[in-house]
């Protein structure tokens, strides 16, 4: 028997709470940074399972080390936080939470990112993990990161010390629950979630009353001009094939018909595949906009001030290669596809970048199989199945938690396992 067989031999007993536990987080989702009862849920069951565990890093973070012997050093991540999003789903465990965000507004809150299923899995992998110990040697890392949705509980994490906390591991896990079919894994080198920025530039203009704008320098013109001459950026400026997305999600200046505003402020969202292409894109953004403010005789220059930014996800080679190899060994090729490169973004690879560690980050399908095939069939993926961040996303249980828990064992298990393929050197 295989060293995987015998650790997924206790399935079984793992799934049993897997479904209760999952259904509890997704009725009690926590915004990013608030993750007190999720993070005190994690840490519970860790030191049930055995694991050396530190919590309160970053905030809300909870870190997991089982130590057994020689070996590879891994570390796998889950992330913890829900979104500000009122759930629509109609699912019998559907959240009605509603929470006081970072601004002080109250809002609906869910996890219609499916950050409970990276929970659940990733401490479903660490109870077979710790329950056959014989069956592998290394060290185990399992860390839980608060805030992903804001780009901050990667960064909260290493910023409170992550590095000193941890040995350092030879290669680190991620998984993401995704709109494809329900336990499928998709794997790819390279870059596969966008580097992401956001923008915040405020314009000054002069304010005037509306029917004398001799007086003023029109900031709701300035802006127009300035939503229009950005578009140029990536059609005329991005060699055909490089890819960018920029988006001026919010344009907003004035009160009333008859007043010229003193002021407009934008909020821009870029998102970039190639860290050459993302500051050229940046300095033209600058580049256009202080050239508007003077053509327009601003009386002061723009202030640009960036925020939730989120770095470039680029899979290492070797660290993907040897992932995907197992998972088709263990699912087989038809559970194993090309996860191409998404526009969406993660916090995830602050994580090893600062501690140096190659990583891979794969998608795990979570839609039910036989929506996707009517869909895909009708030519309306897009329009009829919900994804991520959507009020009527939630993922069927499945095989989606079986094989996002077998997932992160079977990974784990190429560079602990004792027929493990050799750990990665650099
Ligand atoms: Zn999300
Ligand atoms: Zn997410």
């Amino acid at each position: 028997m295989s060293s995987i067989t015998t650790i997924l031999a206790s399935q079984q007993a793992t799934s049993a709470w897997q479904e209760d536990f999952y259904k509890h987080l997704h009725a009690h989702p926590e915004l990013s940074f608030q993750e007190a009862e999720t993070a005190r849920l994690v840490a519970e069951k860790l030191q049930a399972f055995g694991y050396e565990v530190h919590g309160g890093i970053g905030k809300t973070g909870v870190v997991g080390i089982l130590r057994n012997g020689a070996g590879a050093t891994l570390l796998a991540r889950a992330d913890m936080d829900a979104l500000p999003v009122t759930e629509a789903t109609g699912l019998p465990y559907a959240s009605t939470v509603q929470a006081t965000d970072a601004g002080g507004n109250t809002v609906g809150v869910s996890h219609a990112c499916g950050h409970d299923v990276h929970v659940t899995c990733l401490l479903g992998a660490a109870e077979l993990l710790a329950g056959h110990r014989d069956a592998w040697s290394g060290t185990y890392i399992v860390l839980f990161q608060p805030a992903e949705e804001v780009a901050g509980g990667a960064k909260a994490m290493v910023d409170d010390g992550l590095a000193r906390l941890i040995p350092k591991p030879d290669v680190a896990l991620a998984q993401h629950v995704l709109a494809f079919p329900a336990g499928r894994l998709g794997t790819r080198i390279g870059a596969v979630l966008s580097a992401g920025d956001s923008i915040h530039i405020t314009l000054h203009g002069k304010g005037a009353h509306g029917s004398m704008p001799q007086s003023s320098v029109d900031p709701v013109v300035l802006a127009a001009l300035i939503v229009v001459r950005l578009q140029t950026i990536v059609s005329r400026e991005t060699q055909p094939g490089e890819f960018g997305v920029l988006t001026i999600g919010s344009n907003r200046a004035g009160s009333k018909s008859n007043i010229i505003a003193d002021r407009a402020d934008l909020l821009l969202n870029l998102r970039t595949y190639d860290r050459n292409v993302r500051s050229r894109i940046i300095a033209a953004i600058e580049r256009m906009v202080n050239a508007e403010c003077v053509a327009s005789g601003s009386p002061q220059p723009p202030e640009f001030a960036y925020y939730d930014q989120y770095p470039l996800t680029e899979n290492d080679a070797e660290v993907t290669a040897v992932v995907t190899a197992a998972f088709q060994q263990h699912f087989g090729v038809d559970w194993v596809f090309d996860l191409g490169r998404l526009t969406a973004s993660e916090d995830f690879s602050h994580l090893p970048d600062a501690l140096g560690t190659p990583y891979t980050f794969w998608g795990l399908g979570g839609t039910d199989p036989e929506l996707y095939a009517q869909a895909a069939k009708a030519g309306r993926i897009a329009e009829d199945i919900p994804v991520n961040h959507s009020k009527y996303y939630a993922p069927v249980l499945e095989p989606t938690l079986d094989h996002g828990t077998q997932a992160m064992v079977v990974a784990a298990m190429a560079w602990l396992g004792h027929e493990a393929l050799k750990p990665v050197s650099r």
